[in-house]
Order: structure tokens, then C-alpha cells, then sequence
């Protein structure tokens, strides 16, 4: 079994430091064997287990947390073209994220064995996936393939003030939406406005083109809402190959084929061979842009160089249309 651990931070920047560069793009699965990870619905039923417990930890607002959960879950199950079910299940005073049950699914706001190095890091999402096909899933059965999840956790942060409306503090539902897409299996995303770009905003609680073209890729519709198409092509620096090179289609009319979700670039990395093939395109006309994993998302935010055995990403080029 392989544990990942990803975090969601706090952005903690000076006003004369904010820099945006050039918007990236890009949703990313996490990867086992090259292949995405993610659930199956068909080996057992996925459920969260929520240990309601708030004690110590710094939450206001109107809403409970358990409203704050189930509304985030809602918002990637109700996602276009996506075939998506989870349910709540049992309650769990758990307190301890690695000697949880197995079976349990535990959303933690009080347990004491997950490190968070500081107040920057929200939340922490660790996902266990299987190595291979035939392994115990430890829900009593086997597991149906390499980079299929078997478990996933979600521990907040309980020095970060959050807040679950009408109050202040960090908006708990944009955390929590952040790190569901992790719960799914999506890796951090370089597309400024999509909910699994890496650094949270106050309050960002919808998905963007990039989020529902990753969530119905892994977890497909047989019947989409909206026929969609992808772009394939090959990125190369003097002749040679380049890994990781952040790749984007950037939407260039007005059209919304996709309602109640922002409009925004979907990307991907290139491959070690310098393909790269951009899926879950909605209608429209659309400009491909390569450029180098530079800041703000950078090569420590995301899992694709070590997924390949790689170093790095490379960012020795210059942003290329075409
Ligand atoms: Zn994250």
C-alpha cells in the first residue's frame, strides 16, 4: 500500500510580493504505475465517517460541520459528467487518523497524530491506495487494481480559525471542497481560480472547468451531460522531449456549455515522451499554451516528477503559444 500525504496552505504573501504570473492550468490525477488513482464504486460502498468533535479547535460560524461536509462532498458529486456516490456514514470519535478502522473514512478536526508544521497548512489529506490488483482493500475484499484508493482522511488544522458561514476565520467549505478533490484522487492543479490550486482563496466553494474535466475523467458518466473533446500534441525544447511542461487550453469565446461552474483553462503536464493529451473539453474555440511549472505552482506542489521517477519537472523554456 502506498500512503500520500498532500496539504492544503495558506498563500502568506506580502501586498508587494503578489505576483500572478501568466494563469497555469492544469488538473492532475495522482498516479499509481502511471495510471490515475481513484475510487471504486463498484467494490464497496465509499463513505466519510465524521468525528464531530470540534474541541480545541478554532470553528465558528452558523453551520455545524457536518452541514460543512456534506456540502462539499455534494458539490464533486453533482459535478457534470461525472458518475460520483458517497455517502455519510457512521459517526467516529476517532482522534487518531492512523489507527482509524480500515473501512472508515475519517473527516478529523481534533486528531493529534497528523503533523501540520505550523498554521500555513489548512488541512492534510492522506490517501491509501493499493500497489496492485489482489491485495487485501481492507473493507473484506481485493483490491481491482494498482492506484485503486482503498482509504482516504482528512485532518484540519486545529490552530487555523476556520469558519462555516457569516462568521471570520478561513471558509471551511473551501478547504474542505480542496481537499474532497484529494479525497477523490486529484493532485493540485496550477489554474489559479480552480478549487485544487494549491494555495487557498478566503472563499472558493464552486469547481471550475479544470476540476470537473479532472473529477469526470476519473469517475465518468456513461451519458455525459455535455459531449466533450480533448487535445493531444507533443511539447519539444530543440528537438528533444520535455517532461512536466505545464500544458493549457484556454477557452476563447463566451460560451457556458457547463452551468453553475467558472469557466476557466483545463491543462495538464506533459508525459516523459513530451505528449500530452488535454481531456474534458466542453464546446468552444480554444488557445494551447506550454509553459514551464515555475511559480506560483512550482514542482514541490505537485506529485508528477517523482509519479515518473523523475528529479524535476523541467522550466529551462519560455511560454510557447500555438
Ligand atoms: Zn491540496
Amino acid at each position: 500500500m502506498k500512503r500520500l500525504l498532500i496539504s492544503a496552505s495558506a498563500l502568506l504573501l506580502t501586498a508587494a510580493s503578489i505576483i500572478f504570473v501568466a494563469p497555469a492550468y492544469s488538473f492532475l490525477p495522482l498516479l499509481t504505475s502511471s495510471k490515475p488513482d481513484h475510487w471504486s464504486l463498484a467494490a464497496f460502498s465509499v463513505q466519510w465517517n465524521l468525528n464531530p468533535s470540534t474541541k480545541g479547535a478554532k470553528i465558528s460560524g452558523d453551520r455545524t460541520v457536518a452541514e460543512v461536509m456534506q456540502a462539499s462532498f455534494n458539490t464533486w458529486t453533482s459535478a457534470p459528467n461525472t458518475d460520483l456516490a458517497i455517502t455519510r456514514g457512521t459517526d467516529s470519535n476517532a482522534n487518531k487518523e492512523s489507527s482509524a478502522p480500515s473501512t472508515m473514512n475519517l473527516i478529523c478536526f481534533v486528531c493529534t497524530d497528523v503533523s501540520f508544521g505550523g498554521d500555513e497548512t489548512l488541512a492534510i489529506t492522506v490517501t491509501t491506495t493499493a500497489d496492485s490488483a489482489g491485495e487485501s482493500d481492507g473493507h473484506g475484499g481485493t483490491a481491482q487494481f494498482a492506484g485503486q484508493i482503498i482509504r482516504a482522511d482528512i485532518a484540519f488544522n486545529s490552530g487555523v480559525q476556520f469558519d462555516t458561514g457569516g462568521g471570520s476565520g478561513q471558509d471551511l467549505q473551501t478547504v474542505a471542497t480542496h481537499e474532497i478533490g484529494h479525497f477523490f484522487g486529484l493532485d493540485h492543479s496550477a489554474i489559479t481560480r480552480a478549487i485544487m490550486y494549491p494555495f487557498a482563496p478566503d472563499q472558493l466553494t464552486t469547481l471550475s472547468y479544470d476540476d470537473v474535466a479532472g473529477i469526470s475523467s476519473l469517475y465518468p458518466k456513461s451519458t455525459p451531460d455535455v459531449a466533450t473533446g480533448s487535445i493531444s500534441g507533443k511539447v519539444t525544447l530543440n528537438g528533444s522531449a520535455v517532461f512536466g511542461a505545464h500544458v493549457f487550453a484556454n477557452p476563447t469565446t463566451s460560451a457556458t456549455p457547463l452551468s453553475n461552474v467558472r469557466k476557466t483553462p483545463i491543462g495538464t503536464l506533459t508525459l516523459p515522451d513530451g505528449t500530452y493529451t488535454i481531456t474534458g473539453l466542453p464546446p468552444d474555440s480554444y488557445d494551447v499554451l506550454a509553459e514551464p511549472l515555475d511559480l506560483p505552482v512550482s514542482d514541490s506542489d505537485v506529485s508528477w516528477a517523482s509519479e515518473f521517477n523523475k528529479s524535476s519537472v523541467q522550466t529551462n523554456f519560455t511560454s510557447r503559444w500555438h
